[in-house]
């Protein structure tokens, strides 16, 4: 496997055990890139970050942070701008539907002070469920609440129910559905009985996709907070259950470390307790981007299905991790990339480039 080069990765004396499957990373970072914030001098507190579509929610994190409310409120509220986004396909109201043409939602939530979580699994009608998640981190000694019992709790709580799947949404799960098998009764693209023109257009040439928010936050204080939510692989089977409200999975806070998420194929995720293993690599003294990189290391040498590789033995797919340090230094690192994440540290919001263990997709 050929790894995109990482001065960090080896000066952190990395991941011996990575090293031996991998070729180890070598000296120079992608020119211009400016992701990692290890000078713990350089790094301010409050600070927020988020997956690449989560400048909306960075921005509203920061506010109410800014107003004096908690990080958890922090990273929910922020969020919810983006599950109320009907052009978000990934996330919330409008996300892409089960193989039913029924939108399941997934999201967690975990208070670092309290060391704390709430999380709702394969959620029918309610357009947010990272505050559903918080009910359950807030009124409940529970962790995770799934399906039904996640709808009658959030029903319980004066949640509103309403259909998620907007008309976008609907068309992308349509075509998805008439191009499984040419030899079913519906007619794929090719065969359909109307002009190629109207074959093509945006709402409906939506790919088969994964898509999630993340959002980090950590106050003055050093307190931290996190938040992950989605509608989850698209088309997928009903009741399937990513990453994303699985503590230590798509989301993880150690108060006294910090904090990390993760977006992308959940199934490597879940199957390499990904935002643990970040949390605890600072713990261990890794900077946030090399902690990203090492998780994104194993789980390239944890694919064993050929399926899931590509001609050079690495991973066709994407998973991209997130890592907010208790001091406000923050790192992001994707597989193949190129992709961003947003960060908010108290001036502006901004997109920044991740760091990528490999060069390219193929
Ligand atoms: N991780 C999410 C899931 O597998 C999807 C994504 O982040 O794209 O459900």
């Amino acid at each position: 496997m050929n790894h995109i080069d990482r001065r960090s990765f080896l000066a952190a004396g990395a991941a011996a055990a990575a090293a031996a499957s991998c070729t180890p990373l070598r000296a120079t970072p992608a020119a211009g890139r400016q992701t990692t914030r290890t000078d713990a001098d350089a790094a301010t507190r409050p600070c927020v970050i988020s997956s690449g579509n989560g400048m909306p929610a960075v921005t509203r994190a920061m506010e109410v942070l800014n107003g004096g409310e908690s990080p958890t409120d922090a990273v929910v509220k922020g969020v919810v701008l983006v599950e109320n986004d009907p052009d978000d396909m990934s996330v919330g109201y409008g996300g892409l539907p089960n193989e039913h043409g029924v939108v399941e939602l997934d999201s967690s939530v975990m208070d670092g002070p309290m060391h704390k979580a709430g999380a709702v699994a394969a959620l029918q009608n309610i357009k947010n469920p990272s505050r559903v998640a918080l009910r359950v981190l807030r009124d409940t000694d529970h962790v995770m609440i799934v399906g039904e019992g996640a709808l009658q709790f959030a029903r319980a709580h004066g949640f509103q129910e309403e259909n998620l799947l907007t008309p976008k949404a609907r068309k992308a799960w349509l075509k998805w559905k008439r191009n499984l098998n040419p030899n079913d009764d519906w007619l794929d693209d090719a065969q359909r009985l109307i002009p190629a023109k109207a074959q093509s257009n945006s709402a409906n040439d939506i790919p088969f996709t994964w898509g999630t928010i993340h959002c980090a936050a950590v106050d003055t204080n050093g307190d931290l907070s996190a938040v992950t939510t989605t509608s989850g692989l698209s088309y997928k089977l009903p009741g399937r259950v990513g990453d994303s409200p699985i503590v230590g999975a798509g989301m993880y806070v150690l108060n006294d470390v910090g904090a990390a998420g993760a977006t992308g194929r959940g199934e490597s995720v879940i199957q390499s307790c990904g935002a643990f293993q970040v949390a605890q690599n600072m713990a261990n003294g890794d900077d946030p981007e090399t902690a990203c990189l090492k998780v994104l290391t194993w789980i390239a040498d944890h694919t064993k299905r050929q399926d899931l590789l590509n001609a050079n033995g690495q991973p066709n797919f994407e998973v991209t991790m997130y890592a907010l340090r208790k001091d406000g230094a923050y790192g992001s690192a994707t597989m193949h990339g190129p992709r961003k994440f947003a960060v908010h540290d108290g001036n502006e919001p901004r997109l920044l480039e991740c760091a990528r263990l490999f060069e390219t997709m193929n």
